[in-house]
């Protein structure tokens, strides 16, 4: 896995992507469903969504809500090179991996399997 819950990345594709002037659309990954290959990416892919007046929320009316996107559109951010990288992967003497990016080296945390 490239991506890890909690991590900044960048977003490759999509409308999100030239979202701001040059820059493309960052965020923090919410959630990730191994399954469909799939990221939540806070502020990304936001939709509106209506909902009926409820107990939890009685005035009803439009909820913001990130829609999942592919996890091959988002791009971990290198610290050090301030930019989506690609990432490749480390194996420590202890026989843990760590994420790194592949342009300075940088570790990027540790490295995650998916959960199947
Ligand atoms: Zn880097």
């Amino acid at each position: 896995m490239r991506v890890k819950k909690g991590d900044l990345v960048e977003v490759t594709v999509g409308k999100d992507a030239a979202a701001s002037e040059g820059h493309r659309a960052r965020g923090r990954v919410l959630s990730i469903d191994d399954k469909s290959g799939r990221v939540t990416v806070e502020g990304i892919g936001r939709v509106h969504k209506h909902v009926r007046p409820s107990r939890k929320n009685p005035q009803g009316g439009r909820l913001h809500i990130e829609r999942p996107i592919e996890l091959s559109n988002v791009m971990p951010i290198c610290p050090k090179c301030d930019r989506g990288v690609r990432v490749g992967v480390k194996v420590n003497e202890d026989g843990s991996r760590d994420r790194v990016c592949k342009k300075c080296g940088t570790s990027l945390g540790r490295y995650r399997r998916a959960q199947k």
